[in-house]
């Protein structure tokens, strides 16, 4: 793995794919900068070098255009504040004025180039797109690991332009690291907990993490394609009619390969879906008609407790219920607790997931993690074991 902490890029204009893909409210302002925060060391490294620095990133989902809604400059602003100088932003991403402005870059200087997504050959993955882009750099750094899963332009095909210049920043390279540990020899009982509110989209996930765990934990709105699969009562509970048949080849599969499968025992149900509805305890595969299942009950999150409490190595990503609602929180806030004390005894952590993360945030909890990952899909699809395009020509 070629690292950015391995050389010294004094002078070379470097082209550093990073993920500012931060959040904002209706009026273009950053209401959470921890994306770019979580690039600042690889920018430090690269300032301090005297390397000219030209970051790239997307925000949200522009269509192909310019659309002030999404310009960058408000990020430009931001990064300038947390790295404590000036930095150059351009109107656009290529043609004349660009590289003039590249080429009057000194050593140590910051560039934003605008939002990469208002040219359509980013996300259509377009060589003739990557080469102009690539003209501007003579170094290609990917940080971007929220996007690693996505075969656009700058994630994808930079890399393989520049086959000896290019180099894992800090956060890339944690990630990766973090991640094949699990997949590779991790130390045992390993438990999975995957929850949020839909098997499809996580059956890669599941079916590459069956012969390597010891322990499935399955909650959220999915388990309930499973307990319908398995012949359980769910009501109205969430669940995908069209997903049966797969929840049963991967409960085959966890048997096969010897797997414990836990799926909560009580849970919490509504009649009405609202944080004050009326709600009762039943049991999780006894869901009487016309109630919605949306959190684990008290026993489950205990047994859970128990199973991760015992747990060398542990892998979380998605709510255990609607979490969303305060009342329903419990059983994902008591995954996140079980996961922080268990890692305080000695286990590995990771956790990932927008959901995870923000229940580990309202816990305060996210330092109680061996590793959050910084990126959902793309931790999803790195675990599913697949080839990822951003990491394509990445040696
Ligand atoms: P996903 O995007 O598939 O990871 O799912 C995350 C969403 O799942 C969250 O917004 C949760 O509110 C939702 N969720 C979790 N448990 C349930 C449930 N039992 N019923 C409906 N939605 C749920």
């Amino acid at each position: 793995m070629r690292h950015i902490k391995d050389v010294n890029l004094k002078g070379k204009r470097v082209l550093l794919r990073v993920d500012f893909n931060v959040p904002t409210d209706g009026n273009g302002n950053i209401t959470d900068d921890t994306r770019i925060r979580k690039s600042l060391p690889t920018m430090q490294k690269l300032i301090g070098d005297g390397a000219r620095t030209i970051l790239i990133t997307h925000l949200g989902r522009p269509k192909g255009e310019f659309d002030e809604k999404y310009s960058l400059k408000n990020v430009a602003k931001r990064i300038s504040e947390i790295i404590g100088r000036e930095v150059i932003f351009t109107q656009s991403l290529l043609g004349e004025e660009v590289t003039d402005m590249v080429n009057n870059m000194k050593d140590s200087d910051v560039m934003l180039l605008e939002n990469i997504r208002f040219y359509k050959g980013e996300t259509g993955g377009d060589m003739e797109f990557a080469k102009e882009l690539a003209k501007l750099g003579d170094a290609y750094v990917n940080n971007a690991f929220g996007t690693v899963h996505r075969n656009h332009a700058s994630v994808s095909l930079l890399a393989g332009l520049f086959p000896n210049d290019h180099y894992f920043g800090f956060l890339m390279e944690r990630e990766v690291e973090n991640l094949s540990y699990l997949l590779g020899n991790p130390k045992h009982p390993f438990t999975a907990i995957i929850g949020g509110s839909k098997i499809s989209g996580k059956i890669d996930v599941l079916d590459n993490l069956i012969p390597k765990v010891d322990n499935m934990i399955i909650g959220g709105g999915m388990r309930y394609t499973f307990t319908k699969a398995l012949g359980g009562k769910i009501g109205n509970s969430l669940h995908e009619d069209d997903k049966l048949g797969v929840a049963l080849d991967l409960v085959d599969k966890m048997k096969k390969h010897n797997v414990n499968l836990y799926l909560p025992i009580d849970c919490i149900v509504i009649d009405d879906f609202r944080n004050d509805a009326n709600c009762q305890l039943v049991k999780g595969d006894e869901i009487p008609d016309g109630w919605e299942a949306v959190d684990c009950g008290p026993k489950s999150i205990e047994l859970f407790r128990e199973v991760i409490l015992k747990s060398q190595t542990i892998l979380w990503n998605g709510p255990m219920g609607v979490f969303e609602m305060p009342n329903f929180a419990k059983g994902t806030f008591g995954v996140a607790r079980a996961v922080a004390e268990a890692t305080q005894n000695g286990a590995f952590s990771v956790a990932g997931g927008g959901d995870s993360i923000s229940a580990l945030q309202q816990l305060d909890m996210m330092d109680k993690m061996s590793f959050v990952s910084t990126g959902g899909g793309a931790m999803l699809e790195f675990l599913s074991g697949i080839e990822l395009p951003g990491l394509k020509y990445m040696k």
